[in-house]
């Protein structure tokens, strides 16, 4: 991350946070079926909100999903198969708890390094360094 990113990072940030008694909310899904395909409309949104790169979600998607998918002409993820909101918003859930909150504070001001080729989790809260593997 660069200075200009954090600067980003602090003025948005800042409004939201009102003590550590706030709980991070996982952006929900809108999620439609296509045929056999399942279109997740507010895919970029959703990223925004995590502070996350599509790819980087997408794959985890499709790891989690077990399914292909690749991102659209108007920025929609299309999954190979038919899951329910229900389904993708878990996926999600399951994502953010590994690569956007913190393990130590729980907070999701955090930013994702990479050490020797492992993806480190690191928290500007708290400062906490953590293996987004384990
Ligand atoms: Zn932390």
């Amino acid at each position: 991350m660069d200075y200009d990113e954090m600067l980003d990072r602090g003025i948005e940030q800042t409004p939201d946070i009102e003590g550590s008694s706030e709980r991070f909310e996982v952006p929900e899904p809108e999620v439609r079926q296509e045929g056999h395909a399942t279109v997740f409309e507010n895919f970029q949104q959703v990223c925004r909100d995590l502070d996350r790169d599509e790819d980087h979600l997408l794959k985890f998607l499709q790891d989690e999903l077990g399914t292909s998918a690749h991102i659209d002409e108007s920025n929609r993820a299309r999954l190979t198969g038919e899951f329910s909101q229900g389904r993708i918003r878990g996926a999600i859930e399951a994502y953010s708890e590994r690569y956007v909150l913190c393990s130590e504070c729980d907070l999701p001001d955090t930013s994702i390094e990479r050490e020797q080729g492992a993806e480190i989790l690191v928290c500007a809260a708290c400062g906490a360094r953590s293996s987004t593997s384990s």
